[in-house]
Order: C-alpha cells, then structure tokens, then sequence
C-alpha cells in the first residue's frame, strides 16, 4: 500500500462517524501492536477497541498452574515457556517452586522440550503444552516424534485452546471481532464466513500498522453497511483453506475437550486434549494426577478484561499493586496480556 493509500485508510478510521462502535481485539498481539504502534490516538471516541482472549497464557486456568505444581512437587521436570513461569497458581507459581528447588526448565519450543528430555535421560519431562491452533501443530509434531523414537521420559500437560466455541461465547461482548491472522493461517476463513451469516462480523488482520490500520478502516466501513461481514484483510498470509496439514496433523494427535479458560469459565468442546493413542505421553494419565481445581485470587479482575467487560485500568490493583515485575493475574505477566499492554503502553490513563 502507498503512503497516500495508508493515509486513506487512516482518514477512514478517524472520520467514523457511526454509532457506537465495539471492536475487540481477540489476539494479545493484536493489543500490544495497537498500543505500541500508536493506532489507538487515530480513533474517535465512539469506536471503542476491547481485549479478548487471545493469550494463551491469560486464558490458562489457576487449576493448570496447579497440576503442574503438583507434577513439579512429584519430582518432573516442567519445560515450559517463560511467561508460564510467573503466573500465580492458587497459592504460588513455577518460579516459586523453582526457588524452592524444584526443576523448572524454560523452552522456546516444544521440541526444544523433547531435546532437553533426550539429554537428561535420568529425569522425567512434562512440557507444558498451551496456547491456540497457531502453535498446536508445534506441539503435535514433537508428541508423534516422541512416541515414534520411544523417549520415555518425555510427556505433555495440556491446556491447548481453540477459538471457534470462543467466539460463539464472546458474541454478546463486541460488535466486530478482529480476528487473530495466525490462527486462521492455520484452520482457514470458513468459520469466520460462517459466523458472519449468523450474525457475527469480523475482519481478519495482519499486524504491521498498514495492515492493523486497513483492518480497522474495513471495520468502521463496513459496519455503516448495517449488515453482518466478514473480510479477510490479511490475504498474503491466510487463505480460504488454511493449512490442511497442520489441522490434519492436530486431528490424528488431538481431539476436541470441554475446557476451562480463565474468567470465561467451561467452554464446551473449545480445548484439546491428547488422543488415546498418546496416552504414553499424557502427564495427566502417566503420572495418575488427581483432579485438582483451581482457586483464582478474587481481587484480580482478569476474567472481565478477557470477556472485554471491563479494561485492565478499572481494576483497582492495576499498576498499584499489580505491576509486570509484581503481577496479581495472568494477564499482567504474559507479554501478549492486555493489563500487560495498557501498563507498557497507557499507564493507567487508558
Ligand atoms: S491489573 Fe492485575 S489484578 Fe487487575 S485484572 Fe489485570 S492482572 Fe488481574
């Protein structure tokens, strides 16, 4: 797009002059490229941009945090993302744990997960599998690599998320969601097409300025329309179709569970689990972990700000006592948070 073509798109946005406008920003980097871009200063002030959940790590339960505790305090090693590491539990997180010598090793992948397993034969691995369909596939590869290659010290703790049953649960709380452009690189634009006929509207966005800027412009104008749309504005990466492998890939591993996510309580069938087949290396099977629930802190408002009923600076804690070096919630310790983000970002001005 030319300078003149972004500034088109960027005077689309700012002349809005529509009734109230929801739009919600169900990627947690959506949010943060949103702030840090400065895009938020071209709106008018009947267009309200919202945080959704799209952050794995936000949407991960207490109860998760918990289970892998108790898997630490049995003597596993967990192998998880560093955001993880800091998120509270019911009463203390993996870095406490860590501190009290337990084994917490931070990955940047699952199969960096699988090779520290290979190189620590003497220890048993869990690496904590999270996030939605983008990152799924990653996990699936290296849970059929490890099955295949016979590591036995190696298994998955899961809590992975799927967006569709979310957004038929979030449908009340925005008027256009900004759909999240990598996880429909990977399942494709049919249920966005399909939402849009039942009354949903949507537009699928990249994430340079350009083309956060193009998606908002396509929001605010098509919503003069009066009528349900979807558009993909992310077109040099998501096509119609996906990535059959990928889902493929997910389909022989994974198979679709009722799932908790922080704030938004049980979503029918919106999470996944590993198949039968995988049992082998299923944490919760290998190692017969009991139920364990969850108990999140009453006082941090995370629910509401993944639901977009309230943002992260109407929560009395924000920035006073929830802070990203002290963080109370989730939401406030994950770099793709929206407490996170309007902290970085906003201050408590936003
Ligand atoms: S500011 Fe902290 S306590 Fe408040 S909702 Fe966000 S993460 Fe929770």
């Amino acid at each position: 797009m030319s300078g003149d073509a972004r500034q088109t798109a960027a005077q689309i946005v700012q002349s809005y002059d529509g009734p109230p406008l929801r739009i919600m920003e169900v990627c947690g980097t959506h949010t943060h490229e949103i702030f840090r871009l400065g895009i938020r200063s071209l709106l008018p002030p009947q267009v309200d941009l919202i945080s959704g959940p799209g952050c794995p790590v936000c949407v991960t339960p207490v109860g998760f945090i918990d289970e892998a505790l108790w898997l630490a305090e049995h003597g596993v090693t967990i192998a998880t993302f560093g955001d993880l590491v800091r998120v509270p539990g019911t009463e203390r997180s993996l870095a406490d744990a860590r501190a009290d010598g337990a084994r917490v090793q931070v990955v940047y992948s699952p199969l960096d997960a699988l090779s520290y397993a290979k190189e620590h034969a003497d220890e048993q691995v869990t690496f904590l599998s999270v996030g939605f369909e983008t990152t799924v596939p990653a996990a699936c590869l290296v849970a059929d690599q490890a099955l295949e290659e016979g590591v036995s010290n190696f298994s998955l703790l899961t809590a992975n998320k799927t967006m569709p049953n979310a957004y038929a649960a979030l449908r009340q709380s925005a008027d256009v969601f900004l759909y999240p452009g990598h996880v429909h690189a990977i399942t494709g634009t049919a249920l966005c097409e399909e939402l849009a006929e039942q009354g949903v509207s949507g537009v699928l966005a990249g994430f340079t300025a350009k083309e956060l800027v193009t998606a908002l412009a396509v929001a605010v104008r098509k919503s003069q329309e009066g009528k349900p749309f979807f558009v993909n504005a992310y077109p040099r990466v998501v096509r119609p179709e996906g990535t059959p492998a990928a889902v493929a890939l997910m389909d022989k591993v994974m198979e679709p569970v009722d799932a908790e996510w922080r704030g938004l309580g049980v979503i029918p069938q919106s999470g996944l689990q590993l198949r039968e087949a995988y049992s082998a290396i299923d944490a919760r099977k290998k190692f017969e972990m009991p139920h364990i629930e969850g108990k999140p802190n009453p006082a941090c408002r995370c629910g509401e700000v993944l639901q977009g009923h309230c943002k992260p600076s109407d929560c009395p804690l924000f920035g006073k006592v929830c802070t990203p070096q002290h963080p109370v919630g989730a939401c406030m310790v994950s770099g793709e948070g929206a407490c996170s983000a309007y902290f970085q970002y906003g201050g408590g001005q936003l």
